[in-house]
């Protein structure tokens, strides 16, 4: 193939991902001096298109970065009023009061939101700034000098599907440099997933933790409505099948995102996490909030658990992982958008300082240690045992044990130092033959839909002619491996229908890609227990256009 030449742009700083962390690190770089160029790249077709996180928004980051948000028309209204916690059982339900709950798990003061418009927002802000921000272009590949990261590709199109040559209509796209190049993919970003590799990161980290976000927008009878509050359940309908729970947020407009995670870490390959989902809502008390709605939206997400064991080294020489792209989500509080915004903040002020000293393409050492040693680092440091009491012991040891860990780190210490995260999601999947399948209600259209009814609601779209993203090492693992010893449990854990196992009668069983489909959330790469299954970037676009989520 003849070698691909590039044009080329040059920046100070190009971030990868219009997320809060990504536009944090924007804005802030321009507030320190408006002659620092930054750009910003952005998979999804505007800015907003695949967040996912319809949240509850503890305001700290926001207020490091733009104290005056309250006053230049943030979408950030609905502060909450009311914090429910339920353990629930097939047909009933146990309140557990708010007063033994730490201080840090309180809502008080936090604001329920569409995060997809705070980052439309926030892009605003960044543009008025003077930040180029470029929409539904795909950073698909980092660009090398020596041995630091120098810049990446960006809207490269036009491969030929079936052979990955340039086909008649290839566009080489561009590359973008920087003297630093800040990556903001969120969970599971493939350019930091490479950067961690190359320059092994995760050395001496445990490996990292997810579960699986799954979410519906819906509108509700207004008597039902209660502006404000929020409701997180634990116990059915997963049991002892996996951790995870729900979480029921009222926001304006009559509507409610509903949503419902589950650890990655499970064992049971016939688990189905979409399923486990869809039948969280046909207990008594979701049941009786939802019934006469309707769902206006659907989406999903990894989300990234791993807490503090987790996060890698978060600096390479040219390059820095922001936000989740390190990790930086608070477990029990489920929250991780502050911390993305006090990352972009800090990243900023260090990449600042350091071309302000004339340096380039280097580690920048002082981002990392503002984030382990400032704020990010005790917000996730004083909650670092609950999701591995929760792995090792259970729900109920994690709510005791977990529960007690967190009041005594109140004061600053804990009685079981850090506990370690054991093996990789991929890794925890255990063999079907250990394990029955179950047997999922079918969903009855009202309450529950089915995945593909459900994923046209999140108005996913991938160009049929663009080669898939979704890229298997070796095409036969799917059905000479994880077939016979997992069911291959790609059919179920994708939350948008993408693999199928098809059988037809006197032929093989077929692995089949419904790439269209593919919502971003990333899963696939995170729980193929084969880790055969990569995510890339889509060339050409698409993905999921979630309007408020
Ligand atoms: C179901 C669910 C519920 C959650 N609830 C809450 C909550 O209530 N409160 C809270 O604070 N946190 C919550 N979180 C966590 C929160 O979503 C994350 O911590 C936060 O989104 C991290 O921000 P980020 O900027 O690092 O990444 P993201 O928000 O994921 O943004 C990354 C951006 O980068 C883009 N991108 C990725 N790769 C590329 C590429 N190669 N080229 C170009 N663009 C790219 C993506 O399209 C995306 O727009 C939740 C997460 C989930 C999944």
């Amino acid at each position: 193939m003849a070698e691909i030449v590039r044009e080329s742009m040059e920046y100070d700083v190009v971030i990868v991902g219009a997320g809060p962390a990504g536009l944090s690190a924007a804005i802030r770089l321009k507030q320190l001096d408006a002659n620092v160029s930054v750009v910003v790249l952005e998979k999804g077709s505007e800015v907003g298109a695949h967040i996912l996180s319809g949240a509850v928004l503890d305001p700290s980051g926001l207020d490091a970065l733009i104290p005056d948000w309250r006053t230049r028309g943030a979408p950030i209204k609905t502060e909450v009023v009311e914090d429910n916690f339920y353990v629930l059982g097939p047909a009933g339900q146990v309140r557990i009061p708010n007063w033994p709950m730490p201080p840090l798990m309180n809502n008080h003061g936090n604001y329920i939101v569409s995060m997809a418009n705070v980052c439309r927002w926030m892009a605003g802000q960044a543009e008025e700034l003077g930040v180029e921000i470029f929409p539904g272009m795909a950073a698909s590949q980092l660009v090398y000098e020596g041995d630091r990261v120098k810049g990446v590709v960006a809207g490269e199109f036009g491969r030929d599907p079936e052979t990955g040559e340039p086909g008649p209509s290839y566009e080489p796209g561009m590359e973008l440099h920087g003297k630093y190049v800040f990556l903001s993919e969120g969970v599971r970003g493939s350019l930091s997933k490479e950067v961690i590799a190359k320059y092994d990161l995760s050395k001496g980290h445990c490996p990292q933790k997810f579960g699986l976000g799954m979410k519906e927008i819906w509108e509700i009878d207004p008597a039902k409505h209660r502006l404000g509050t929020v409701t997180h359940t634990m116990g059915w309908p997963l049991g002892s099948n996996a951790g995870g729970g729900s979480f029921i947020y009222h926001l304006e407009n009559n509507q409610v995102y509903v949503g419902f995670v589950v650890h990655l870490n499970y064992e049971n390959p016939y688990l189905y996490p979409y399923m486990e989902f869809q039948r969280f809502k046909h207990h008594p008390m979701v049941a009786e909030l939802l019934k006469g709605g309707k769902r206006v939206a659907y989406g999903a997400r990894a989300i990234s658990e791993g807490g503090w064991q987790s996060i890698p080294k978060m600096v390479a020489p040219g390059v820095a992982l922001l936000g989740c792209s390190a990790g930086l989500v608070n477990v029990p509080r489920i929250k991780g958008n502050h911390n993305a915004m006090l990352s972009g903040k800090a990243a900023a002020e260090a990449a600042f300082a350091a071309l302000q000293a004339g340096r380039m393409g280097d580690e920048l050492t002082d981002y990392e240690t503002e984030v382990r040693s400032g704020a990010i680092g005790r917000d996730l440091k004083r909650v670092r045992n609950v999701k591995p009491l929760w792995s090792k012991y259970g729900l109920v040891a994690s709510l005791m044990g977990g529960g007690i860990d967190m009041w005594t780190n109140t004061v600053g210490f804990s009685l079981f130092g850090t506990i370690k995260h054991g093996k990789s999601d991929a890794a925890a999947t255990g063999l079907a033959k250990n394990f029955k399948p179950i047997d999922y209600p079918k969903p009855d259209g009202k309450l529950s839909f089915d995945r593909l009814t459900n994923v046209a609601f999140s108005f996913t779209n991938h160009d049929e002619a663009q080669p898939a993203h979704l890229k298997l090492k070796d095409a036969s693992v799917p059905i000479s491996v994880n077939l016979p010893k997992y069911a291959e449990p790609a059919q179920r854990y994708c939350p948008a229908g993408v693999y199928e196992v098809v059988s037809e009668e006197g032929k093989d069983p077929r692995f089949v890609i419904n790439f269209q489909n593919c919502v971003h959330c990333k899963t696939c790469d995170i729980k193929d227990p084969s880790q055969n299954i990569n995510w890339t970037t889509p060339q050409g676009g698409g993905g999921p256009n979630y309007p408020n989520m």
